[in-house]
């Protein structure tokens, strides 16, 4: 069949460079093109896939279609005096942040890095360092072409059967259509800066005590965790919460440069990386160096978006530093009074001696209607693993079973290995969802690895 665009067969894998699958790869010329040929025959089904910033195997469909959402990246139209932008789906928080925040507005959730599509953002229902709520709550509608060609117009405080499609959409991992446009609900800021308050905690439970008596001071808030320390030490940490800063915050040098955002990549990884650079031993030495580096005590200071934001975004390529066997991050929320599990958790990585240069835990204060969304009001950690830590499998499986017994979850953008029975009772909603993923889907067009690893959608082939 013919289609507008280019077709190419491409591999793909998720961030974190694991099971990759080949797919055929179409890149169509306009949003227009989606609606008119997602009804063609799709053999092995189809999916939408935006910069391929999900850990896992949610954005490829092995021997099926990929639409390379990234084309459609045309901004259609700022309301500057209401904070709405719209968008194709394909648009990058990076160009959405580039555009915005010289003129004052920043996008409500950003996650930690800002190469991320709309389109994306919407289908994993990300969060960040805000407490209050996640991508899909700041969407004022948005565009969904279903697997049978029709164009729905999706929002919250739609009509019943848009309001379900759209919360099936959110958070649904790309599974009811492709996402073709979207109006996003702003956050005005005075300046391009940051307002950061540092401080270093003994322990995770020092940390998660200060962010629950304070948290409310600050509009974001995240903490570092040392994954190697144990005993009195275990979870020590290095807090970070901060505001948009004002004017009146800013010293002459960045008053010069009040609304610039020019974000740089400033190294970028080699192609080849040896195995074994992330080590027991070299992250331990990270560890120590990165905790030290904090102030002591409470520290107040000014700091670019990136800096708070997207540090990791400067280096280019770095999920290469695993070298070629790759990495997973676990990602889960437990509600609150469920403290415990994160310490296991923590418990667990330490004794394992699992290295992970890379493990945060944030708060959600809220949760929504979203099938599939994954906040729900607790603590969340997130720890990036090499997959070669000995016993990983294991582990990661007994803390599924801690996770489900405290009423939590995984990350379905981070997953690479979860089992399909485990997927049921962490997400009680998931039979609420197929109901509607099927009613959107009729013809069984939609598909993705993930999908089939979980069985997702009711009638998946494993
Ligand atoms: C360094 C790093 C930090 C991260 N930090 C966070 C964080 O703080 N919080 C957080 O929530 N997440 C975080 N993530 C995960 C990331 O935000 C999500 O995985 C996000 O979905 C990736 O967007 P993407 O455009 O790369 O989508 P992809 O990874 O390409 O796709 C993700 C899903 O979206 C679907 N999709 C993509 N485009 C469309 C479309 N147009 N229509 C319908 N479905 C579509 C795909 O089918 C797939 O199911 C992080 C990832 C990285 C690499």
């Amino acid at each position: 069949m013919d289609r507008p665009g280019s077709i190419t067969e491409q591999e793909l894998t998720g961030w974190a460079r694991t099971a990759p699958s080949r797919s055929t790869v179409w890149a169509p010329t306009a949003t227009e093109d989606i609606a008119a040929h997602i009804g063609d025959e799709h053999p092995r089904g189809l999916l939408a896939r935006g910069l391929g910033r999900s850990y896992g195997d949610a954005a490829q469909n092995a021997g099926g279609t990929v639409i390379d959402a990234t084309v459609l990246d045309r901004i259609v139209d700022l309301d500057l005096d209401q904070g709405l932008v719209t968008c194709e789906a394909g648009v990058s928080l990076a160009t959405l942040m580039q555009v915005l925040v010289p003129l004052g507005w920043f996008p409500t959730v950003i996650p930690g890095t800002r190469f991320v599509t709309v389109g994306g953002a919407i289908a994993s229902d990300i969060h960040g360092k805000l407490r209050l709520g996640s991508f899909a709550d700041f969407v004022e509608s948005a565009t969904l072409v279903t697997p049978t060609g029709k164009t729905l117009a999706l929002a919250a405080d739609a009509p019943k059967a848009r309001r379900e499609a759209w919360w099936a959409t959110a958070g649904g991992m790309g599974l009811t259509g492709v996402v073709t446009h979207a109006r996003l609900r702003l956050h005005p800021i005075e300046t391009a800066w940051m307002r950061v308050h540092t401080e270093r905690c003994t322990n995770v439970d020092d940390c998660m005590a200060r962010m629950l008596e304070s948290d409310h001071e600050y509009r974001y808030s995240v903490a570092w965790i040392d994954t190697m320390a144990s005993g009195s030490a275990l979870g020590r940490s290095v807090l970070e919460r901060g505001d948009h800063a004002t004017r009146s915050d800013l010293g002459p040098r960045q008053r010069r440069r009040v609304r610039d955002y020019a974000p740089r990549v400033s190294v970028e990884m080699p192609g080849w990386v040896p195995n074994g650079l992330v080590n027991p031993m070299s992250i331990k030495a990270f560890n120590e160096m990165w905790f030290r580096k904090a102030p002591r005590s409470h520290h107040e200071a000014i700091r670019s978006i990136v800096g708070f934001f997207h540090p990791l975004d400067a280096v280019l390529g770095w999920n290469r530093v695993y070298g070629s066997q790759g990495f997973l991050q676990y990602q889960f929320v437990v509600p609150y009074g469920a403290e415990a599990v994160i310490r296991t958790a923590l418990e667990r990585f330490s004794a394992a001696g699992a290295p992970s240069f890379l493990a945060v835990l944030k708060r959600f204060e809220s949760g929504n209607d979203g099938y599939l969304s994954f906040p729900i009001p607790g603590w969340t950690l997130a720890i990036d693993v090499p997959t070669t830590t000995p016993g990983l499998g294991e582990l990661l499986d007994d803390l599924d079973d801690l996770v489900i017994e405290a009423g939590g979850r995984v990350y379905l953008a981070k997953d690479s290995r979860l089992s399909p029975e485990r997927l049921a009772a962490m997400y009680p909603r998931l039979d609420q969802w197929r109901t509607i993923q099927a009613r959107l889907d009729p013809t069984e067009t939609m598909h993705s690895d993930l999908d089939r690893r979980l069985g997702l959608r009711k009638g998946t082939p494993q």
